[in-house]
């Protein structure tokens, strides 16, 4: 089995790997972008290849350079971190065809996860409840397609089966605006995606999004590791994460993470993925997979304990789970707040010199990042700078945590979202808990700060 490992990605998800690696006894080999010749995760690695320009294009997303820097240092397998082509399953498959170990699961599970309505139809005959409407194409017939969201009943929306990043959606109110909604679509998708297949469900008009995190070995064993929720969200990007999701019934979520499980177990899975649901009136309904470690897996490894990035690798080795699903345990809360390098108010990214850096520390606190003082924040990629991630004995102990931890960070040189942060910990509703997927923007529209900013701050 493979002793080292090439990190195909940058930022805080490489120093992550490396440092998950590092602890497994796996040598590392980074690579970077002209850009990021001075990045954390270049500096820590036991060795670092340098593989193309600034553009994520020519670097990051680029196959053969990739493969060929694996080859080059005698890497014996690849971890594709998230973003990038952590979810490409034409990658993956290169990968594998190169004799090399690609560090999630196989290229069919990603491809199947990958197509939206492929992964609906597969997680319906595993018994996981989905959004309602077809999991099939659509007709050609203009009546049938009418008949179909009739059938689901207004809103519905229109969704590209190959979309991602929250775009290729379209909420369509009345039958009128069906037939101009579902050809603006496909046009979108099809630019987009270079894949115009579209599907319609029900459009849920005020859902949590909730996620459950699962582990899968290649020896048919699989487990789920509690639940987060992911509802605060700006155009779709998440911004702040916890675990578990608040007011949530226990043993809903369990007949749900048991579900999850015999899906991951029926289209054998392998490695770390994420089930995404929306969560209306305490009903789940899947609607995607994530065939990838996830950004927010940390404050499922504060909750359980398990260090998720090591146990990913250990499956990809052959190694089986050595826990049991009654042995996963959640303790306490956690929250993750994502700072990035852009202003507060506008969220236009800041990227730039950090001039003065200081981390929050103590009992609790755990920060994953790339940056330090000094560092030059590209203007090629993410914003994302640092994961701020707090756990406590209870929801209250944990936001209390992250306010003063918010309060000791201190980040000067560039903008950065740290003060919106500090408004939501004490804002009535993220108090609260349980806030669903348009409270963040809602906020945002309703204060004063907000009302002043630029337009682009106030569309969503
Ligand atoms: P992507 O892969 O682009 O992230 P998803 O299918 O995960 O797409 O959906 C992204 C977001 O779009 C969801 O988190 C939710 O905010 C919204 N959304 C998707 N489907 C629905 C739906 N049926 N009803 C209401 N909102 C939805």
């Amino acid at each position: 089995m493979f002793t080292s490992v090439l990190i195909a990605n940058r930022g805080e998800i490489a120093v992550r790997i490396v440092q998950a690696c590092r602890a497994l006894g796996l040598r590392t080999v980074a690579v970077h972008s002209q850009a990021d010749g001075d990045a954390m995760h270049v500096c820590m690695a036991d060795q670092a290849l340098c593989i193309g320009p600034a553009a994520a294009a020519r670097s990051y997303l680029d196959p053969t350079a990739l493969l060929f820097a694996a080859e080059v240092s005698g890497a014996g397998a690849i971890h594709p971190g998230y973003g990038f082509l952590s979810e490409n399953a034409g990658f993956a498959q290169r990968v594998e065809e190169a004799g090399l170990r690609f560090i999630g699961p196989s290229a069919s599970c990603i491809r199947t996860m990958g197509d939206k309505v492929a992964a609906k139809r597969a997680m319906r005959a595993a018994g996981v409840p989905c959004v309602p409407g077809p999991d099939e194409r659509l007709p050609d017939d203009p009546a049938a397609v009418s008949a179909i969201a009739q059938d689901i009943g207004y809103p519905v929306i229109v969704k590209a089966a190959g979309g991602g990043g929250g775009r290729g959606m379209r909420v369509v109110e009345d039958a009128a605006s069906l037939h101009a909604a579902l050809a603006q679509t496909r046009e979108e998708a099809r630019r987009a995606f270079g894949n115009a297949e579209v599907y319609l469900e029900k459009f849920l008009g005020h859902p949590r999004h909730i996620e459950i995190q699962v582990l899968a070995d290649a020896h048919g064993q699989a487990l789920w590791l509690g639940s987060r929720d992911c509802s605060l969200q700006r155009r779709h990007q998440k911004v702040m994460e916890e675990a578990p999701a608040p007011q949530v019934d226990a043993a809903e979520l369990a007949r749900i993470g048991a579900r999850c499980v015999a899906a991951c177990r029926q289209i054998g899975y392998c490695g770390v993925g994420t089930f995404e649901f929306l969560v209306q009136d305490g009903a789940f309904y899947f609607i995607e997979m994530n065939t990838r470690l996830q950004v927010e897996h940390p404050v499922t490894e504060m909750t359980t304990g398990i260090d998720i990035v090591q146990q990913q690798i250990r499956v990809a080795r052959g190694e089986r789970l050595a826990i049991t699903q009654a042995e996963v345990r959640t303790e306490g809360h956690a929250i993750e707040c994502r700072i990035n390098a852009e202003d507060a108010t506008r969220f236009t990214p800041s990227p730039g010199l950090i001039t003065r850096w200081r981390l929050p520390a103590g009992d609790g606190v755990r920060v994953d990042t790339h940056a330090f003082e000094g560092y030059r924040v590209p203007p090629h990629y993410d914003s994302l700078i640092a994961k701020l991630i707090v756990h406590g004995a209870t929801r209250d102990e944990a936001i209390a945590r992250m306010r003063r931890a918010l309060d000791e960070m201190v980040v000067e040189g560039i903008a950065t979202n740290l003060p919106l942060h500090r408004r939501l910990m004490r804002e009535a509703g993220v108090v609260a808990g349980a806030a669903d997927i348009h409270h963040l923007e809602r906020w945002l529209r309703g204060t004063a700060v907000h009302a002043a900013a630029p337009q682009e701050a106030l569309q969503t």
